[in-house]
């Protein structure tokens, strides 16, 4: 049986279930045990479920302010947002006043012990309308539950009703304490269901067309979706929303017009397009921009569903000219490398092929902190013989991952990042990117060029400790 238990975790057998090596000749149902409670006794790298709505699916909204009900920590924690741009460009022609306002702005009840045992709703009323009064140009609030007034009971939905009708804008209620779930999985999960219930259907574009298309799960990482919508827009395709990069709160209400969905993030986001389809009989496509095959893969895809086929090979040759002597450099650099893959969710099946096909490195590990049971079966299916797959990895995995399968490179997230730079292997962040987009085709080659830029760094030629540490090994 192709499960591994690292050294670090003899005291803890069970995480042996959690960590496979691929071997091709396996049953299609070996794959690690994932989606469940963190093992005790791991020091785990997630986030909470409320992290999962407002990081990831609410966090990139550019016209809403954000209230988190809870102690100052959590709020902290909310502020804390992945890299996800926004133009101030509203859907009516207006402009929004501040940019990047969803990157600055967060706000919090900041509970005490009081409110904890007398009930924190007074409070909650009172900074809803405080962010109303403070930003008046916010077209919608956001208040979200988290694990103390998940816990002392409060109705956030009784007093976002009630304040949606005062102030005359929607206030909507994420109800995703950190505890509710075993990752933040949980929270892209209630992000996805309240923004359906509450907002698909609610309003109408100011104009649709035949070529209408909602984008899910693109959340404009760095810019990816300004790489993307270009192409888009060159074979006559038009956004009609994006869920949620760079979208605003009317963007949402409006899903239910477009003529297809196209799921990029497809952990996070599959379930609001498989309840557009559902409801409103919007079908949905799965793509994957990463990388330049999958890239042209997607638009011929794309393409075909709307009789535009040579538009799209127009895109896909004028994109190839332009990056082929840039891929051509990289690939003669990194052929040979070895990489370890740390992403949240569909980085992990999307990035180790490309890698691979275009730029000749080998994916030795690939690990995930949230991913489901399909997710693993795709990661399973686009690695090589012995690649180790770890599902919720421990602190102390990480170091022995680093000195038994020695990458060339770690593409990660920041808790990740100094660690293995304290071991002197160079790593870099794929959650929120270096020097981003990654997204197309152009973002491939800036995903390359920060590849090659960290590996081929001078420093660690200059790391003091580094020869001692491969001595200790
Ligand atoms: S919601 Fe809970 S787990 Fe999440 S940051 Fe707040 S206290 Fe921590």
């Amino acid at each position: 049986m192709p499960f591994k238990l690292f050294e670090v975790d003899k005291e803890i057998p069970d995480r042996e279930k959690h960590i496979y090596v691929k071997d091709t000749d396996d049953p299609v149902e070996h794959i690690p045990k994932c989606n469940t409670k963190t093992i005790p006794g791991c020091m785990t790298e997630r986030g909470c479920a409320f992290a999962g709505v407002k990081g990831v699916i609410t966090g990139a909204v550019k016209d809403v302010v954000h209230v988190v009900h809870s102690p100052v920590g959590c709020t902290t924690y909310g502020c804390g947002s992945k890299r996800y741009p926004t133009s101030p460009d509203l859907p009516n022609g207006e402009k929004f006043p501040v940019e990047n306002f969803n990157l600055k702005y967060i706000m919090g009840t900041d509970l005490k012990e009081s409110d904890v045992v007398f009930g924190g709703m007074k409070k909650l009323r009172q900074s809803i309308l405080e962010a109303a009064k403070e930003f008046p140009y916010v077209n919608a609030i956001y208040t979200y539950a988290t694990c103390t007034t998940g816990l002392i009971g409060d109705d956030m939905e009784a007093v976002a009703k009630e304040l949606s009708e005062e102030i005359g804008k929607d206030v909507i209620t994420f109800n995703a304490p950190g505890f509710s779930g075993p990752t933040q999985s949980k929270g892209h999960h209630v992000g996805n269901l309240t923004l359906f219930n509450h907002l698909v259907g609610t309003k109408e574009p100011p104009e649709t067309t035949p070529y209408d298309i909602n984008l899910i799960g693109e959340y404009n990482i760095d810019g990816d979706l300004w790489v993307l919508k270009p192409y888009f827009e060159e074979m006559g395709i038009n956004i009609l929303s994006t869920f949620t990069g760079d979208c605003s709160h009317d963007e949402i209400c409006w899903m239910h017009r477009a003529k297809l969905s196209l799921v990029r993030c497809q952990r996070s986001a599959t379930y609001i397009a498989e309840l557009i389809e559902e409801k409103y009989g919007v079908p949905y496509i799965k793509v994957d921009f990463f990388g330049p095959k999958y890239c042209a893969e997607n638009l011929r895809a794309l393409g075909k569903y709307f009789g535009k086929e040579a538009e799209a090979e127009k895109v896909i040759e004028s994109r190839m000219k332009q990056i082929q002597p840039e891929l051509d450099f990289y690939r003669e650099k990194l052929e040979g490398k070895t990489v370890w893959v740390f992403s949240g969710g569909p980085k992990n099946w999307h990035i180790p092929q490309p890698l691979e096909e275009h730029l000749g490195m080998k994916t030795v590990a690939v690990s995930t902190m949230f991913e489901h049971e399909d997710g693993y079966e795709k990661i399973k299916e686009r690695v090589g013989e012995g690649t180790v797959i770890i599902d919720d990895p421990n602190s102390l995995e990480l170091e022995e991952i680093i000195e038994d399968y020695k990458p060339d490179i770690i593409l990660s997230g920041i808790k990740e990042k100094y660690i293995a730079h304290k071991m002197g292997t160079p790593c870099m962040l794929i959650h929120s990117y270096e020097n981003g987009p990654y997204m197309g085709f152009e973002g491939f080659i800036n995903l390359a060029r920060d590849i090659y830029a960290s590996i081929y760094s001078p420093v660690w030629n200059m790391v003091e400790f580094k020869d001692e540490i491969r001595e200790e090994e």
